[in-house]
């Protein structure tokens, strides 16, 4: 496998510390409101990092936090005048449930700041007695940055003075670059620690999650693999790594992974979104499947100018793979009974190569058109209906997408009503050609086509499709 590390800032062999197991850690979300479209492609992205080393055969630990102390759920918590712990558990549940609409697979371990804090005061405690750290008169403290003399060189920021936020700047720093590892709240939300009443820094909350359930102790690198948004790559990405590499004398991670950006800017976008960047608003417009399949189709590091045509676009592709899985009908084989491994190990190869997206997607869609082929030749051969349905397994396992019944996948976004409504006109169409009226079955077909529905008579009966409009 290959993968582009952010620190070396090009794509490298990817050899995991101990051979066949990875271990992984992706900064989840700050659960304060309802979580973004940066979110979703974030987490749709190490989902599918998750599954490649998995089919790949690797033993994948993955973790995946929750950050449930933070200024912003204080400040949202005092806005809505509810406690902290109902913020941060609506929001955990909303945020789950919106990766479950998107397909994203749980993580190996969730752990929440909450419970970490005796593995926070631990590390705090360790970079104070080593002097990376200093507490501050009024109680805070602080990591010294001047202790550290490879700070910086993660992110390689040039003017990392002028990027540092002035947000909650102190005026007992040493120096500006220093940053929060506890700070002292008397008369807010607080916490007991040894160091006083107060709330942990946000990067600690990271770094001891880590040490606690993920890092090896005795190895060169504490895990394989940090993942992120690219906008976490500095101040949080550099404070997290400064704060492990001092309390245990070696690198954080092996490989620095980074996804890009979303920006919600289109024209058509802001008419059907409003220009909302929340998930649960895009999944009131589109199924979470096909959100999914659009959000992976870009390669992972480009940024990415959500936009409603490109979504519809990508619909299309993955409207291909269904109507293969629909051809196949009762035929479709939920068991794997003949490998088509050439595809297979195309596809993987891609997949493998720092998620080339766009090849694999192509792989993809020439094996389609082949199986299409193949079955318009032979279209009782059982041994190609095996290895089609095989390969639509090998999809649903590796992309998470395709799982869906093929007929219901062609009625996402009608409603129940109009679904009533293109029941009995199928119903009077059929009576119409009983009695020979064609010229009345014709019109049917043609008033429903003009909403979008398309009819097929099948050896099933007559199955019809929703084509929304672009
Ligand atoms: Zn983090």
């Amino acid at each position: 496998m290959f993968i582009f590390d952010s620190v070396k800032k090009q794509k490298v062999k990817f050899e995991p510390i101990v051979p066949n197991e990875v271990r992984i850690y992706l900064c989840g979300p700050t659960v304060y409101d309802n979580a973004h479209l940066g979110h979703a492609r974030s987490s749709i992205t190490f989902d599918l990092l998750f599954r490649i080393l998995k089919t790949n055969g690797y033993k994948v630990t993955f973790v995946r936090n929750f950050t449930d102390i933070d200024d912003k759920i204080v400040k949202k918590s005092k806005e809505v005048n509810k406690s902290v712990e109902e913020i941060a558990t609506t929001y955990t549940k909303s945020y789950l449930e919106d990766m479950e609409s998107l397909g994203v697979q749980r993580a190996t371990l969730e752990p929440k700041a909450t419970q970490n804090l005796e593995s926070m005061f631990k590390m705090i405690q360790k970079l104070l007695d080593k002097g990376s750290a200093y507490k501050a008169p009024n109680g805070d403290i602080y990591m010294r940055v001047s202790k550290d003399s490879k700070y910086g060189t993660l992110s390689n920021r040039a003017n990392l003075e002028s990027q540092i936020s002035r947000i909650g700047e102190s005026e007992y720093k040493e120096d500006v670059k220093d940053f929060a590892l506890w700070k002292i709240f008397e008369n807010d939300v607080n916490y007991p620690s040894p160091f006083g009443r107060g709330r942990p820094g946000w990067h600690i909350e990271c770094s001891a999650m880590i040490d606690e359930h993920l890092a090896y102790k005795d190895k060169e690198y504490s895990i394989d693999i940090h993942a992120g948004g690219v906008d976490l790559f500095f101040p949080h990405h550099e404070n997290e790594a400064s704060q492990s590499r001092c309390v245990n004398n070696k690198e954080l991670a092996k490989y620095w992974i980074h996804n890009g950006f979303v920006n919600v800017n289109g024209e058509k976008m802001s008419k059907s979104l409003g220009n909302s960047f929340f998930i649960k608003d895009a999944l009131k417009v589109y199924d979470g499947e096909v959100l999914r399949y659009y959000l992976l189709s870009m390669h992972y590091r480009a940024p990415l100018n959500f936009s409603h045509n490109d979504l519809m676009q990508s619909k299309k592709r993955l409207d291909r793979l269904y109507r293969l899985k629909k051809r196949l009908g009762s035929d479709f084989e939920s068991k794997n009974l003949k490998i088509d491994s050439s595809f297979r190990e195309s596809f993987l190869l891609a997949l493998s190569d720092d998620i080339n997206i766009s090849i694999a997607l192509s792989i993809l869609d020439s094996m389609l058109s082949s199986y299409n082929d193949l079955l318009d030749k032979n279209p009782k051969d059982k041994e190609i209906k095996e290895m089609a349905s095989s390969n639509i397994l090998f999809i649903n396992d590796l992309l998470g997408i395709g799982l869906k019944d093929a007929t219901s996948y062609f009625h996402i976004g009608v409603s129940e009503k109009l679904k009533d409504y293109i029941n009995s006109k199928i119903q009077e169409r059929d009576l119409a050609k009983k009695a020979k009226d064609y010229i009345l079955s014709d019109k049917i077909r043609d008033e429903l086509k003009s909403k979008g529905i398309s009819l097929l008579d099948t050896k099933d009966g007559v199955l019809w499709e929703y084509e929304p409009e672009d």
